[in-house]
């Protein structure tokens, strides 16, 4: 297939690679290095694979200026197995749990949490739907953490900046960490699934304060304990090669488009052309709230009687002109374009130009 051939994925996730990080695996597939075999058979154990670690745990490291006062782990599980690993580590004997309520996500992490201890809701927008961001909390200060989930992929808000609580910030960082730059000092533990920013299904990134893992008691399944992964260095069982392999290639490659700083700059850019036009569109318009509106996740419908018609064609159409991934995720309905990191000013110029033709059309 030549790259012309490739359509636009605006999908929630997996999401689309940058073409250079394709070309490297391509290449990578069936020669690693010199090592004489495919980077799907190189052994966990090797140095090869030693040197993709080391190498990503420093890109890591420096892109988000993260101290020795962390550590950067690599887990399997998704995002969902951090669901229950946070409340299993970091959920004190006798304590309790905040938990930021935003979206389906930041429900499944609760409901996790609720197995394991006592938990409270100390903000929610349930009652809006879910289109905006909790205008005020209720912290306990005394809480073993604070959970929320910095970008809601599935309603299309964010957290502009972090809650202003007193408890160990906790984060499900999976549809925005490395979108922009953030004061990692701010937080207790970070994670993210690979598959939307930075790289392929299959690898969870968690960087967490190292004092924070001493307190999940040792009787906790191995796989289920932080202190697993720092002491073996991710390397306890077997772990997702080739899903760090291609981490590690797409944390280089946000590096050498200039850092994390540059990336904001971009999906700024990006969301803003997208949501300019969503404002002035007589067919379209924005779901989330203004002042919380996501950069990754740009959640919009037709706005007229027939809407579920339209939104059928469009994304009949959309998929004719090379652009898929448009449909709104099944709790929500209605369209979304996720602008990741991989997806470039170009794409969404694209987008916005089939979308503004659909218009005049659909309203002839
Ligand atoms: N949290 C958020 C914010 C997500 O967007 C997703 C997946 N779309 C998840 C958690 C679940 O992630 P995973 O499928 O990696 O477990």
């Amino acid at each position: 297939m030549s790259i012309n051939e490739r359509v636009i994925n605006f999908g929630a996730g997996p999401a689309q690679l940058p073409l250079l990080v394709l070309a490297q695996i391509r290449e990578d597939v069936t020669h690693y290095g010199t090592s004489g075999m495919g980077i799907f058979e190189i052994n966990h154990r090797s140095k090869q694979f030693a040197a993709i670690c080391e190498e990503c745990e420093a890109q890591i490291r420096s892109l988000m200026q993260i101290s020795n006062d962390y550590a950067v782990i690599f887990t399997t599980g998704g995002a969902t197995q951090q669901f229950s690993m946070v409340p299993l580590n970091l959920l004190e004997k006798n304590g309790s749990a905040d938990y930021i309520l935003t979206d389906h996500w930041s429900e499944q992490a609760l409901a996790e949490a609720q197995k394991v201890g006592t938990t409270r809701v100390a903000g929610s927008s349930k009652d809006f739907g879910y289109t905006t961001i909790p205008g005020s909390f209720s912290f306990d200060e005394k809480a073993s953490y604070c959970h929320f989930t910095s970008n809601n992929t599935i309603f299309g808000t964010r957290f502009a900046r972090e809650p202003d609580c007193k408890a160990a910030l906790v984060c499900d960082a999976s549809s925005d960490l490395m979108s922009h730059p953030i004061d990692i000092d701010k937080y207790g533990v970070i994670y993210a699934g690979a598959q939307k920013n930075l790289g392929v299904a299959g690898v969870c990134l968690v960087i967490i304060r190292k004092d924070l893992v001493e307190r999940a008691p040792n009787s906790l399944p191995v796989l289920m304990q932080y202190r697993t992964y720092i002491n073996s260095k991710s390397l306890y069982n077997t772990p997702p090669v080739f899903a760090i392999y291609a981490l590690n290639l797409m944390v280089k490659w946000i590096a050498q488009k200039g850092g994390l700083a540059a990336a904001e700059a971009s999906n700024l850019q990006k969301a803003k052309l997208l949501y300019q036009y969503l404002d002035q569109s007589n067919l379209f318009s924005g779901i989330a709230n203004y002042s919380c509106r996501s950069l990754m996740n740009v959640t919009f419908r037709v706005k007229l009687n027939q809407a579920h018609e339209l939104e059928k064609r469009f994304l009949q159409e959309a998929a004719q002109a090379g652009m898929v991934g448009l449909q709104g995720h099944r709790l929500l309905g209605g369209l979304r374009a996720s602008l990741y990191n991989a997806i470039s000013l170009g794409d969404v110029a694209k987008l916005i130009t089939f979308m503004g033709d659909f218009e005049q059309r659909a309203l002839a």
